[in-house]
């Protein structure tokens, strides 16, 4: 069995990011992160998605709203921060608070800075095959783990278990492209999927993104599986500092004994997705540059 290591690969494409950023002369790359109340999780993501920017040499701009802001001041907000040619990537950090509609919010966000990919325009790319747009941080870190891991998903059956607009929907699209690397036959799987088990059991590459923690036990693991864990699980553990531990959506101990590869939690996806919003910002600024 072998550990895909998530923050190895990351700190790699950080490595050719910061070479990419230090040759660029002038107004380096620009990224807005907006973040709307006290959420410890999106506390945590922020502040590393903050110094992952600084480690590049990309700038960052925090940006606080009120948690008691609307819908329209952060209409207003982003409009300012698309119209800002000094901005090249907005992020608005997920969940918003209610009762702000966050698919309106990321909908506002101007397709050529939407650099966490989360609007109509990019997502929409995503199912034409299209990679003129920016691809959704988390589906695009999961991508490139496995392909520098050496995973073609080729005539490989690949069960992602959850469809939701941030993962599952956008991964599952992603393997199923006409594209090398991709041409996955694939499966996914809800809360009103009969019969999960049986249908994991088939899959060649299983993608769990589902939020409950250790969901996916060994039986449901074909041996030889490459097992991606996407799920980021806070689960009480008074025998830490923090009062919790972090789980994914894989029972880890009795899966690693059955896959033939296998993401951490931490230490996985979680890396990824970071390295993949700052890949995405150097994109966007060298879109903005070619104008
Ligand atoms: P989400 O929006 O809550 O979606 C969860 C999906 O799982 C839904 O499609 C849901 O089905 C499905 N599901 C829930 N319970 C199920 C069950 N018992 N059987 C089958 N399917 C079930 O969550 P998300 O945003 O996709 O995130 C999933 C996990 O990934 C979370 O732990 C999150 O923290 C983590 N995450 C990690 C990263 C990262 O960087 N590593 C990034 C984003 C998210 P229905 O659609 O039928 O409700």
């Amino acid at each position: 069995m072998e550990i895909i290591d998530g923050n190895r690969i990351a700190s790699e494409i950080v490595a050719e990011l910061k070479a990419e950023v230090a040759a660029i002369s002038g107004r380096k790359p620009c990224i807005a992160l907006v973040r709307v109340g006290e959420d410890p999780a999106s506390v945590s993501y922020v502040r590393k998605k903050e110094k992952t920017a600084a480690e590049i040499g990309i700038t960052s701009r925090v940006i606080l709203p009120p948690p008691t802001a609307t819908q329209a001041e952060l209409f207003t907000l982003i409009d300012t921060l698309n119209a800002d040619p000094g901005v090249d990537g907005i992020l608005v950090q997920s969940p918003l608070p209610d009762p702000i509609d966050e698919l309106l919010v990321f909908r506002r966000i101007a397709p050529g800075k939407d650099v966490d990919g989360l609007g109509t325009m990019n997502l929409g790319k995503v199912a034409q095959d299209d990679d003129t747009g920016f691809v959704s941080c988390t589906p695009a870190g999961i991508m490139m783990l496995l392909s520098r891991s050496g995973v073609d998903l080729k005539g490989r059956h690949v069960v992602v278990i959850g469809r939701s607009l941030l993962v599952g929907k956008p991964v599952a699209l992603l393997a199923l492209q006409k594209k090398a690397g991709a041409n996955g036959t694939v499966t996914i799987c809800h809360s009103a999927t009969a019969n999960l088990p049986a249908l994991a059991r088939q899959a060649d590459v299983l993608i769990a993104a589902i939020g409950r923690p250790e969901f996916v036990t060994a039986d449901m693991v074909k041996p030889g599986a490459v097992v991606i864990d996407v799920g980021i699980n806070r689960v009480a553990d008074p025998s830490k500092k923090t009062g919790f531990r972090l789980t994914g959506d894989v029972d880890f101990a009795s899966v690693s004994s059955v896959a033939g590869k296998i993401t951490p939690v931490p230490g996985g996806v979680g890396p990824m997705t970071v390295a993949m919003l700052m890949r995405n910002t150097v994109r966007a600024f060298q879109l903005q540059a070619r104008r």
